[in-house]
């Protein structure tokens, strides 16, 4: 990632850390501008990739995208006894066990939780309590839920993402929804989103992503 932010850098692509978008600009069918505190980012064409949030924003712009979070825990054990050789999903239980480096990171659970902050301890203790029936050797070492991470996975209804125009506004693009998947299909949807932009898409794959394929994505919010 490191690598990828510095070449992206070396090409002209601006960053701007730590600032909240906190609503648009609107010129008729267009977007004009992204409003933050502290300054308007002005643009011909904007795509929106803020993950869960994506649909919180765009109510700002009177759209209604259907978008649930789904709040996924895990586990990372500094320099365990014992580790596997590679990754593993343990699908009954619905975990996946990683190691990273000397770790060894154990992650699960899909709670529609409102983008409501904190860990559901009994979520992640039932993590922790599925690894001895996969791993009867492993000796889990003493770990408390409460300091386990969290995050949140951005869920359409029918599982696929929304990557594409959206129908209200001519110049705004999402590229959300991945789900379980969003650091696998990144690349994917970068080069379906440079596609879309340059007006060329691969419609094998395009028409499955429409981000108006539901009533909602072209209603008022
Ligand atoms: C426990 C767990 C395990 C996972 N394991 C895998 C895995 O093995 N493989 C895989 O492919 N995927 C995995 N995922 C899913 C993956 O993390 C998500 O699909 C992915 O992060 C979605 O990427 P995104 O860029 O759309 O959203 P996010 O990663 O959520 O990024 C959205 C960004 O937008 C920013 N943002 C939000 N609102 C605003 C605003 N108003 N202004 C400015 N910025 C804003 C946020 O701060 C955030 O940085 C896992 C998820 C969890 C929770």
């Amino acid at each position: 990632m490191k690598l990828l932010k510095k070449k992206l850098e070396e090409e002209g692509v601006l960053f701007f850390p730590n600032t909240a978008i906190t609503g648009f600009e609107i010129k008729r069918n267009k977007i004009s501008a992204l409003k933050s505190p502290a300054q308007h980012f002005e643009a011909d064409l904007f795509v929106l990739a803020a993950g869960s949030w994506t649909a919180h924003l765009l109510k700002r712009a009177g759209i209604c995208l259907y978008l649930q979070d789904g709040k996924g825990y895990s586990v990372t054990l500094s320099k365990p006894p014992a580790r596997p050789q590679h990754a593993c999903i343990l699908v009954e239980a619905r975990v996946a066990v990683t190691p990273m480096g000397d770790d060894l990171r154990f992650a699960g659970t899909l709670e529609l939780s409102g983008l409501t902050p904190g860990v559901n301890r009994r979520r992640v203790q039932a993590i922790l309590d599925s690894i001895p029936q996969y791993f009867p050797k492993f000796e889990m070492p003493e770990t408390d839920p409460g300091h386990a991470w969290y995050g949140y996975r951005p869920c359409a209804p029918d599982g696929l993402p929304y990557i594409g125009f959206l129908r209200k506004y001519e110049n705004l693009m999402v590229a959300t929804g991945h789900a379980m998947m969003g650091l696998s299909l990144g690349p994917a949807t970068g080069e379906l989103v440079a596609q879309l932009v340059a007006g060329n898409p691969d419609e094998r794959f395009a028409k499955f992503f429409d981000p108006n394929r539901f009533a909602g994505g072209t209603h008022r919010g």
